[in-house]
C-alpha cells in the first residue's frame, strides 16, 4: 500500500514540476524524501497541509496556512476566536439555523491554502485538485462514517463557467475519493460520488465583494435537482471548495431536503476567515 502511494505521489509530482513554486514561480530545491510520505488509512487523521503541498510551494508561499480546528461552531464549524473550551453551536447558527445539518471545513481561506486555491480555479492548475482533494478526504475521514453518506454531491457550476474554466473544482476535489478509499484498505468503497443530480439553471453573478443578503438572494432559485429519485431519503455530502456566507450551499441544502433527501451535510477546503467568531 505504502508503495503504491509513494509512487503514485511521485508520479503526479514529477509530471507537474514540483520544485517551481506553483504561486511565485521560483524554483526551489526540495528534498525528495520528504514528499515520499506513505499515505494508509491511519495517516489520514493526521495529515497536514504541509504534508501534502510542500513539493508545490516554496517555503515563503507556504506561509500561513491554518488548519480549523476545535472549538468550532458545531453546526456550520467556523472556529471560535478563542482557543479554549468545546465545540458548541454559535450565535448566527441560533439566530438563523441553517438548512444543512453540518459543515465542515479542512482550514482558513487564508494564506498558503487560499493562494492554492486560487491557483486551481482561476490559473488553470487542475492539477492541484488531487493534492487539495487528499487534504479534503482526510477532514471527510475525521468528520464522518463514509458508510452513513448515501450520495456526494458536488455543488455544480453553470454551463457556461464550466466550459469557460473546463472542469468543476468541486468534482476534481473529490474525483479520486474512491480510489483512495479501494487503495487505503477501506472496508467500504466510496462508490457514490454524483456529479449530475444538483444542476444550476442560471448563471449568477460572481458573489466576491458581496454582502450576505445579496448572496441570499443571488443564489435563490438557481439550482434544480435533476434525479430526485436518487436522493429520496438519503443522507447527502455537498462538496464545495469555500465557504464563505453559506449562501450556496444552504440554497442547494434547502432545495435538496424539499426534494426528499433526509439530511445534508457540507464539506467545504476552505471557510473565510472574517467568519471566525466570538472571542
Ligand atoms: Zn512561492
Ligand atoms: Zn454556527
Amino acid at each position: 500500500m505504502r508503495f503504491f502511494l509513494k509512487k503514485f505521489y511521485k508520479i503526479f509530482l514529477d509530471a507537474v514540476f514540483p520544485s517551481r513554486c506553483i504561486v511565485c514561480g521560483i524554483f526551489f530545491t526540495c528534498d525528495n524524501e520528504r514528499h515520499s510520505f506513505g499515505i494508509e488509512k491511519t495517516d489520514l487523521i493526521t495529515l497536514s497541509f504541509k504534508n501534502v503541498m510542500e513539493g508545490f510551494l516554496c517555503s515563503s508561499c507556504m506561509q500561513n496556512y491554518v488548519e480549523v480546528k476545535s472549538p468550532k461552531c458545531s453546526v456550520c464549524g467556523f472556529m471560535f476566536r478563542s482557543r479554549e473550551g468545546k465545540d458548541h453551536i454559535c450565535g448566527t447558527c441560533i439566530k438563523k439555523p441553517a438548512k444543512f445539518e453540518k459543515a465542515r471545513a479542512y482550514g482558513l481561506y487564508d494564506g498558503a491554502l487560499r493562494k492554492t486555491i486560487h491557483c486551481l480555479k482561476y490559473y488553470q492548475k487542475p492539477y492541484l485538485a488531487e493534492p487539495l482533494g487528499l487534504l479534503l478526504f482526510s477532514e471527510f475521514i475525521r468528520n464522518w462514517d463514509p458508510k452513513k453518506v448515501h450520495v456526494i454531491i458536488p455543488v455544480p457550476l453553470h454551463n457556461g463557467r464550466m466550459k469557460k474554466r473546463g472542469f468543476n473544482q468541486s468534482f476534481q476535489l473529490v474525483r479520486k475519493w474512491p480510489e483512495w478509499s479501494n487503495k487505503m484498505g477501506f472496508d467500504y468503497i466510496i462508490d457514490n460520488i454524483d456529479p449530475d443530480i444538483l444542476r444550476r439553471k442560471k448563471r449568477t453573478k460572481s458573489q466576491v465583494g458581496m454582502g450576505k443578503e445579496e448572496r441570499v438572494k443571488n443564489m435563490r432559485g438557481v439550482f434544480e435537482v435533476a434525479y430526485p429519485l436518487k436522493i429520496e431519503g438519503k443522507k447527502v455530502l455537498l462538496i464545495d471548495d469555500v465557504l464563505t456566507t453559506g449562501a450556496t450551499v444552504n440554497e442547494c441544502a434547502g432545495l435538496l431536503a424539499k426534494k426528499g433527501a433526509q439530511s445534508v451535510d457540507v464539506l467545504t477546503l476552505a471557510h473565510t476567515e472574517r467568519h471566525l467568531i466570538g472571542r
